[in-house]
């Protein structure tokens, strides 16, 4: 088949060009989706889209006319895809739900304990050959309570983890994992609870119309003092300017933060020769006690493997005409 990969990262090549074995006609493009570029589908049979593509009605729309039947997502979430609109043309989607909740799960734990033990600020003292430890005083983890919002695959994956290191974990879900009830102790809660009684908040839940701002100035009031909040889930969960004024205020402690509301158009690109425009995330880069990563929790060699080979798979389904259980409706 013929497939149009958007937004090819120099790091995934490798992954997708040894997944695909020569199976496909793979016509790799460092572009993104968008209504400019959806002509370079043209001939295609199928298109291949990362988060930052924009896959909304017009573009489909286009996409249709081009040929093009479908569309295989290099993603667990889809909120970039108009998903109704591609239903109704008929556009088949597939993504890859689960790739390594490892990964993820273990990014956030390096945000946690990088903005705990302050690890930035020591490590750029060190190399000025300051050794003060003055203002790098961090926390137990030890019977710290951890609010887990979202207790799928990544969230389950962190709870095993912060269990370990001795916390006590309260989760906010729409459904029970009685499994992590039973085997670490879960409390399940409502989100304004979990809130009020969690010294680390990590989210976990997808983004859709109804979780969109979750954590907005009401959530934030409730937290405790110096909270810690991290998001590796998607930007829109938290609204960022209520955020900055939590950090402001100092009822958020710690920020570690992978997703970005904006990141469309800034992240994954090398940007260091140009102007930075958004004033939102230059505000966050001030603060001392924020840790951005451009969205690269997903970001390990096991990981990108699994993205690559499911990818292949769900594009050998659509071939031999038979679902690969990875479909999007
Ligand atoms: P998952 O589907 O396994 O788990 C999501 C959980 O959220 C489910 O338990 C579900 O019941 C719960 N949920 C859904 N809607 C809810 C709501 N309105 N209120 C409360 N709970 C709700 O997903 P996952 O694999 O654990 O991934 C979670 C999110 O992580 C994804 O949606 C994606 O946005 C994000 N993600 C980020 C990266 C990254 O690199 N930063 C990588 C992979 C996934």
């Amino acid at each position: 088949m013929k497939m149009t990969v958007f937004s090819t990262h120099q790091f995934e090549k490798p992954y997708l060009e040894s997944a695909n074995n020569d199976t496909h006609e793979l016509k790799l493009l460092e572009v993104r989706l968008s209504e400019n570029t959806v002509s370079l589908a043209q001939h295609a049979e199928a298109v291949c889209l990362f988060t930052g593509d924009d896959a909304s009605a017009p573009v489909l729309e286009k996409l249709k006319d081009l040929g093009v039947a479908y569309i295989a997502l290099r993603s667990a979430g889809f909120n970039h895809v108009d998903i109704k609109r591609a239903n109704e043309l008929g556009l088949k989607v597939a993504r890859v739900p689960a790739y390594s909740p490892y990964a993820v799960a273990e990014h956030v734990l390096a945000l946690i304990l990088g903005l705990n033990r302050k690890l930035t600020r020591a490590h750029n003292r060190v190399r000025e050959q300051n050794f003060s430890l003055n203002g790098l005083i961090g926390f137990d983890m030890n019977g710290k309570t951890a609010g887990i919002i979202g207790t799928g695959k990544i969230g389950a994956v962190l709870t095993k983890i912060l269990h370990g290191f001795g916390c006590k974990i309260l989760a906010y879900d729409v459904e029970k994992d009685e499994k992590l009830v039973k085997d670490y102790g879960v409390q399940y809660t409502d989100c304004k609870t979990l809130c009020s009684k969690s010294d680390i908040i990590s989210l976990h839940i997808p983004l859709t119309s109804e979780t969109k701002h979750l954590i907005d100035d009401d959530h934030i009031a409730l937290m405790k003092k110096g909270v810690m909040l991290i998001n590796t889930s998607r930007g829109g969960l938290v609204d960022t300017k209520a955020v900055i004024e939590g950090l402001k205020t100092g009822r958020i402690g710690y920020f570690g933060m992978d997703v970005y509301e904006e990141e469309e158009g800034l992240f994954f690109e090398d940007r260091s020769d140009e102007i930075l425009q958004d004033d939102v995330i230059a505000r966050l880069m001030t603060f001392n006690n924020v840790l951005i990563t451009s969205h690269q929790a997903f970001l390990t060699d096991t990981a990108l493997t699994n993205i690559a080979e499911t990818t292949i798979y769900n594009l050998d389904c659509f071939e031999k005409g038979k679902n690969s259980e990875n479909e999007v409706f």
